[in-house]
């Protein structure tokens, strides 16, 4: 019982636990109040007007102007409010002012009303009556969003109403009375009945607002994580590219300019190899943490995945290249992680729109190009793609297409260049080198298509084709002359090239230890373990293996030793600067170097005859070079070499035997 009236008290004081019910109300509310008052208003004026003569002036005149004058003020009071929207507080304590204002005013209508009564005959008493009925039922009405009020204002209103008329004993008065309070009763049932209604459509309403906006959120939340990559907790790819679409609409109606970069980290995969992913995986978190708490301004970072970041710039372009720099600058600071401390690099490549590119595709290809480069010519830089680039890319893409064509057995050549032995000065060998003439292009040198082919595929097609016809040629050749032909990253990783290089050997019954294969440090690196299966496998066939390029790579001694190979081939950088006693130095420690280990070793580049002397002087054993002449065409080898038994005027180290051999032939 105590707790039912105090849970009645708790609600006629308007209950504060359901805010959203109570600003509802309230809203409703301050639309219906003003037509109450004006009701109030019309009605005293109309019983103050019938009771003019009746009664004395100070109950009808003499009230009728206070109430006027509080009714207005009040009318005024909630016009006004009509345009504001208070919160819950608000709402509740001004609905609980109105429970009050209300029950007064209820107090003090009944008590002039009743005292009116007391004058006049039966219509001006009947009027009484009804302006009573009337007002308090359109005063429930009215307060139908406020039942509290509404049930104050029936209770005040009826109660003196009903004791007033059955004091009287006069039995229409009765009726009356008894009609209007059941009345008010039954309407104020209807009006609960409509307010609980109304409460449960307010709380299925914001119950149905809190789950749209938790779905909302919820929705929010996936996009972001959809958008963000887990590792680094940076903007992934997929926001990246989005992103970069979206910039690309924006700027395209106004003329704008931006820059999209790309980011690759250096020396990354043999970290991750050497100390295992777990390591690799916390390298590239502590990354991410760095380029967040760069907070750079008009810039965007993102992972794009493994270790490539990309960002899109949005500030004065000049000023792109800078920033690229600067995030590699930051990446490149030493890690510690746990008791290790590791160091990597980073590699910048920046494309500009529209210049570079005007749609995703093409401004991503354009920035990972000038990535490539800064990659391939100094590690650690960053390169801006330009129209330099754009040449490059074009011509690559001409020599693709007419290699994709090509006729592999008429368009491609084999050239021979010897091989000299010191201090002899004799010739002991050849090695093949590429020659392509395209109907399309002309001649392209093998700088340019070994490198497309490798990348397009062709190359395994390419090295069959071109190592049959350098074993027929050098088959034509006196017997003992050998042979060097160079092999690309993708031969010496390919089982299915290397058994069919073997197999030319077997069918053209040449010695294989007349063959040696040319492979670089940086084919191997890449893939060592199926290169080196490979390799072997070469080495148990009876083939020599040459590293070639040596001094211009990584030249570490690791490999050196773990690789099978016969002999180092010393690049022709060193020969240029020979003169310099450091370059001389580096060829006199790898001749010694060699020497100890037992390799074999060609000093490549010999082209000025003092540059020969000096290596003679280093007991260099050989050497290839233009001295001798450039790379020869097979046909004017067999000639010279059948007419005067000397190529590009040095002797053959020969038999006489293979010299009639090389005659009947030619
Ligand atoms: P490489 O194996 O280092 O070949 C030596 C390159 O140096 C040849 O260039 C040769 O013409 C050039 N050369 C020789 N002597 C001198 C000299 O005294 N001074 C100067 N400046 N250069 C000299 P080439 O023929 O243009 O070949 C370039 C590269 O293309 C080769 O470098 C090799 O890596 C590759 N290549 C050539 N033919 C083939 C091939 O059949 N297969 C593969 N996979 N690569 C090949
Ligand atoms: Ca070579
Ligand atoms: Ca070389």
């Amino acid at each position: 019982m105590m707790e039912k009236i105090r849970a009645f008290a708790r609600w006629m004081m308007i209950d504060p636990r359901h805010p959203e019910i109570a600003q509802a109300q309230y809203n409703e509310l301050k639309t219906q109040i003003p037509s109450l008052y004006a009701l109030l208003m019309v009605n005293a004026i109309a019983v103050s007007y019938t009771h003019y003569d009746v009664a004395p002036t100070y109950l009808t005149v003499g009230i009728l102007g206070p109430i006027l004058v509080l009714t207005t003020f009040r009318l005024v009071a909630w016009i006004r409010a009509g345009a504001k929207t208070p919160g819950p507080d608000e709402a509740i304590r001004k609905m609980r002012q109105t429970v009050i204002l209300g029950s007064i005013v209820a107090a003090i209508y009944i008590t002039w009303s009743l005292s009116l009564d007391t004058f006049g005959g039966p219509s001006e008493r009947g009027h009484v009556a009804l302006f009573i009925a009337i007002t308090v039922m359109g005063c429930i009405f009215c307060l139908m969003h406020l039942p509290q009020a509404a049930l104050m204002v029936m209770l005040i209103v009826t109660i003196p109403y009903l004791v007033h008329y059955l004091s009287q004993n006069q039995d229409v008065y009765i009726a009356i009375a008894l009609n209007i309070f059941l009345v008010c009763v039954v309407i104020l049932q209807v009006l609960f009945t409509a307010y609980n209604g109304f409460c449960k459509l307010i709380r299925s309403q914001s119950e149905l607002a809190a789950k749209q906006k938790e779905t909302q959120r919820l929705s929010a939340e996936n996009a972001r994580l959809a958008e963000t990559d887990a590792l680094t907790d940076l903007p992934n790819r997929r926001y990246f590219f989005n992103r970069l679409e979206g910039l690309i609409r924006d700027v395209a109606d106004r003329d704008g300019v931006f820059a999209v970069g790309v980011i690759d980290l250096d020396r990354f995969k043999p970290i991750n190899d050497t100390y295992g992913h777990q390591l690799g995986d916390q390298l590239l978190s502590e990354v991410g943490n760095r380029l967040k708490l760069m907070d750079l301004q008009d810039v965007e970072i993102c992972r794009l995945g493994g270790d490539e970041f990309g960002f899109l710039y949005m500030g004065a372009l000049e000023d792109a290249a800078e920033t690229g720099k600067q995030i590699c600058r930051i990446i490149s600071d030493p890690y510690h992680i746990g008791a290790l401390q590791v160091s990597v690099g980073a590699s910048c490549g920046i494309a500009y729109y529209p210049e570079a590119g005007k749609t995703a595709h093409s401004l991503f290809d354009r920035s990972d190009y000038a990535l490539y480069n800064s990659k391939t010519t100094i590690r650690g830089s960053t390169t801006v793609y330009s129209s330099e680039h754009e040449a490059r890319i074009r011509s690559e893409r001409a020599i693709e297409s007419a290699l994709q064509s090509a006729d592999l057995t008429r368009e491609f050549q084999v050239f021979f260049q010897p091989v000299v032995s010191l201090p002899a000065r004799v010739i002991v060998g050849f090695e093949a080198l590429a020659r392509w003439t395209s109907p399309v292009l002309g001649k392209v040198s093998p700088d340019e298509f070994i490198p497309i082919a490798e990348r397009t595929g062709l190359i395994h097609r390419l090295t069959i084709a071109l190592f049959c016809k350098a074993v027929d040629q050098i088959n034509a050749l006196p017997g003992g002359l050998s042979l060097a032909f160079n092999l690309s990253a993708q031969d010496i990783t390919s089982d299915a090239t290397v058994t069919e290089l073997l197999n030319i050997i077997r069918q053209k019954e040449v010695d294989p230890r007349r063959i040696t294969f040319e492979i670089t440090e940086t084919s191997v690196i890449g893939s060592y373990e199926t290169a080196e299966g490979c390799l072997r496998l070469l080495r148990e066939a009876g083939v020599k293996l040459a590293l070639d390029d040596f001094g211009t790579g990584y030249s570490s001694l690791g490999y050196l030793h773990r690789l099978p190979i016969d002999c180092v081939k010393i690049d022709r950088s060193f020969v240029a600067g020979i003169k310099d006693p450091v370059a001389s130095g580096v060829v006199t420690s790898i001749l010694n170097l060699c020497r100890s280990m037992q390799l074999q070793c060609v000093v490549e580049g010999v082209e000025e005859l003092h540059q020969l002397d000096l290596l003679e002087a280093m007991q260099c054993k050989f050497v290839q070079g233009y001295h001798f002449g450039l790379p020869l065409p097979f046909e004017t080898v067999l000639r010279e070499a059948a007419s005067g038994e000397h190529v590009s005027g040095l002797p053959l180290a020969h038999t006489d035997a293979a010299i009639r051999q090389i005659r009947s032939r030619a």
